[in-house]
């Protein structure tokens, strides 16, 4: 790949022009209400130029200037679509939908007792129409895809957003090239297939490798780069902001003092973080709560940058070298989102999280036998994280953000749950196997 002045070991970024493969087929972006901003500098441009700071070099990223009213924030969502003044789509009508969002959030009254919080609640996002957060992202980005005349999309994946990508390219007509990782699951990898998309797994344990490859074929074959990092791609991660919009409607207006979400590239914890600013612009908020990201301790490079107050652009000079872990769908070896996720640690007086393997595995149980919510193992970080979460007691609301659902790793788990007892079907081989039990 022949990049001018690219930020050494970074597929396809260039501190020049940022990346933007898929701007050719961009068309009538004023009419979006957006503006590009810099999370780093502060610096700001329309849409449609460089997509890197001329300034300091970092990737930009949108800026709704929308608005909705109070009024219509009173009346419940029936999908993220709820928001459409703050999504970056033109028109309702290449809306590509499967119905994502407005997922429930649940109270875990046992895990508050468990940590000694005033109140834990979850975000199940689970609940999405592919079993993971990943379907507010692609939904945006799939529909602005469809505005920009695309026809194939590919995206980088683990698991979740294959499925998604592949999903919702099903949903739209479109074919989708899903690039995955020699890591991901097997039932992930059978998820993504059972769409349709054509399916590649790429046998090299860095994500960013993998990433080097989906751009070139996306540069040679004219495919619409859907996948989720906004350092390349920064629409399809306005998505992750409908996650605090919808808490901010289901906490009756005032968001809890902690949300804790799982991190790999940082789309999710930068994307909550730029919903609760457009929360705050509009003046329905005053603060924002305080985000904590959660790592895995094999692989924890936001952590890593956090505690030694790096830039963005110093974070990708050197990726995670090994990265080690249970949780696939963090196992991101450079922060694809950096440019937002370390600003929305440091302005919210944040945390960044790393828990070991052993600890997330217990925590995917904990969440399961105790709250009845079986999530895959990289969103059981965020209950593993929580012995850990700093000035929060009796009086705190805490947020769990699960994002993916168990039921991609069933296989997984199979050999990992209790052997189910196996009898007769008569009265005295049951009572001698209940009786026996405690
Ligand atoms: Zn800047």
């Amino acid at each position: 790949m022949h990049v001018r002045n690219a930020v050494r070991g970074v597929p396809g970024f260039t501190r020049a022009k940022g990346l933007c493969h898929n701007a050719p087929m961009r068309a009538q972006e004023s009419k979006y209400g957006f503006d590009f901003v810099c999370r780093g500098c502060g610096a700001s441009g329309p849409l449609g130029g460089q997509s890197a700071c001329a300034a300091c070099g970092e990737p930009m990223s949108l800026r709704a200037l929308g608005t909705l009213s109070p009024g219509y924030l009173r009346r419940p969502p029936r999908s993220m679509w709820h928001y459409f003044g703050l999504l970056p789509v033109t028109s309702r009508k290449r809306i590509v939908t499967l119905g994502e969002g407005a997922t429930p959030l649940v109270d875990a009254p046992r895990l508050a007792r468990r940590f000694g919080f005033g109140q834990v609640i979850v975000k199940n996002e689970m609940a999405n129409p592919t079993g993971s957060f990943k379907d507010r992202q692609v939904s945006v980005g799939i529909s602005h895809a469809r505005e920009c005349g695309a026809r194939t999309v590919a995206a980088v994946s683990s698991g979740n957003v294959a499925a998604a990508t592949s999903a919702y390219a099903a949903h739209a007509g479109m074919q989708a090239v899903v690039f995955m990782h020699a890591h991901a699951g097997a039932g992930k990898v059978a998820q993504a297939a059972a769409y349709g998309a054509r399916v590649i797994r790429v046998e090299s344990p860095s994500p960013k490798e993998v990433f080097g490859l989906c751009i070139e074929a996306c540069q040679r074959y004219g495919w619409y780069h859907l996948s989720t990092a906004g350092m390349y791609e920064p629409y399809n991660v306005e998505g992750a902001k409908t996650l605090a919009y919808e808490l901010y409607q289901q906490c009756g207006g005032h968001p809890p003092d902690w949300v804790v979400m799982p991190v790999g590239g940082g789309g999710l914890l930068g994307g909550v973080w730029r919903g609760f600013l457009d929360l705050k612009r509009l003046g329905l908020i005053n603060r924002v709560p305080r985000l904590a990201g959660v790592q895995a301790s094999g692989c924890a490079p936001l952590k890593r940058a956090i505690e030694h107050g790096e830039t963005f652009l110093e974070t990708l000079r050197h990726p995670w070298p090994d990265p080690k872990t249970v949780a696939g769908g963090i196992a991101d070896d450079i922060l694809f989102d950096g440019h937002t996720a370390l600003p929305a640690i440091r302005e919210t007086n944040g945390v960044v999280i790393a828990v070991d393997d052993e600890a997330i595995i217990e925590s995917q149980q904990t969440l399961a036998r105790e709250e009845g919510l079986l999530c895959e193992l990289t969103s059981a970080v965020v209950i593993a994280a929580l012995p850990f979460l700093p000035d929060a007691d009796a009086s705190s609301r805490v947020c769990c953000v699960v994002t993916g659902s168990g039921i991609k790793e069933l296989a997984w788990l199979a050999g990992r749950v209790p052997e189910p007892s196996r009898i007769p079907p008569t009265m005295e081989a049951l009572a001698a196997c209940v009786e026996a039990q405690p």
